[in-house]
């Protein structure tokens, strides 16, 4: 049987729960009253300083720079834009960044010697393939082809099943960043009743498994669920990661629910009618700044893991 490569790894995929926040309370405070809005952004800084301390440690302690391979198929602008953005926050605290580039008509097979490729390569650390990866080419071959020491977006289903059974994995970054958030705003899972919409491999489904091994009491909602507004009614925490603009409504919250709005859709906007929400939730997160920087955050923080992983080491 081959070894478990997370066997020496103490820090990866364990529900975030465990992770000790600070208090954000006292410093989301403005005018003595605790601001409602979860700072995404502001908690996003602090994981990429922690990162940025992390790298210089095994650049003097190893020679070592944690390097993110980005592979890119096609021309889709929102693509482009997101994985210059990923490459920025590389280069911000100090990794490198290979990027990959290839043309719309590219064969599963060329993609799959790529990662093949890069997997083989040492000097790789994280791969990360951005999706949507265009048709005809076959996504979860391409997916599956990542080593899963090196699957620091969290896509192979080798992660998921890890990420259900909350055995340690570099897991899907949205969600992996909503729990260090809840964590982070204190936000009691234990015995809540958590609503997640959407269903996604990246993302309502990793949701709701994190969830759960928090002990939440969690319904996962699709579109083919009946009268959702009336399941939505009773989440004390929900997550809308369901990728169309303003989609829950203001009178669907329970009077001081918590709710998390993954949506980033055309124009910034999210899955959420913020304006409405906000009157009766007692904690919500804001597009942009919440839940998107907490996810480039997450998968700076476990590529700087997976070389620590890679090269048996602490820092
Ligand atoms: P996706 O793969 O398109 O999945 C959307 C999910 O929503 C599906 O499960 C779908 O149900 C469900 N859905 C669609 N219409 C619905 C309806 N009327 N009622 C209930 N459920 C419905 O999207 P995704 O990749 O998970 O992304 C979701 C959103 O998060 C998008 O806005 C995306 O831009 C955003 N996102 C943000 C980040 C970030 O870093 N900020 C990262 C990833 C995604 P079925 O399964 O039944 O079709």
């Amino acid at each position: 049987m081959p070894k478990d490569p997370f066997n020496a790894y103490r820090n990866a995929g364990e529900p975030d729960v465990t992770v000790a926040p600070s208090d954000p309370i006292l410093s989301n405070m403005s005018s003595g009253t605790p601001s409602k809005i979860m700072e995404g952004r502001s908690l996003a800084k602090r994981l990429l300083a922690e990162a940025a301390a992390e790298v210089n440690a095994m650049q003097s302690k190893r020679g070592v720079t944690p390097t993110l391979a980005t592979v890119l198929v096609g021309d889709d602008l929102a693509s482009h834009t997101y994985v210059k953005m990923k490459r920025k926050r590389c280069e911000q605290v100090g990794m490198n960044s290979v990027a990959i580039e290839l043309p719309r008509d590219t064969s599963t097979q060329q993609v799959l010697d790529e990662i093949r490729r890069l997997a083989d390569d040492e000097s790789v650390h994280g791969i990360l393939v951005q999706h949507p990866v265009p048709r005809p080419i076959d996504r979860r071959a391409v997916f599956e082809a990542i080593p899963i020491e090196k699957d620091v977006d969290g896509v192979t289903s080798a992660t998921l099943g890890r990420t259900i059974l909350g055995m340690p994995a570099f897991a899907s970054c949205t969600p992996a960043g909503i729990m260090r958030l809840l964590a982070e705003y204190k936000v009691e899972l234990d015995g809540a009743h958590a609503v997640v919409v959407g269903r996604s491999p990246i993302l309502g489904r990793p949701m709701a498994s994190m969830l759960i091994n928090a002990h939440a009491t969690v319904t996962l909602c699709h579109s083919r669920t009946r009268n959702l507004p009336d399941i939505v009614r009773h989440a004390d925490v929900l997550i809308v990661a369901v990728g169309k603009p303003r989609f829950a409504q203001g009178d669907w919250i329970k009077p001081g629910a918590v709710v998390i709005d993954c949506g980033y859709n055309v124009g910034t906007i999210g899955d959420v009618d913020f304006d409405a929400v906000i009157e009766r939730a007692s904690l919500v997160t804001p597009v942009p700044g919440g839940v998107g920087p907490m996810t480039i955050a997450t998968l700076i923080r476990q590529t700087t893991d997976a070389a620590a992983l890679q090269l048996g080491t602490d820092c």
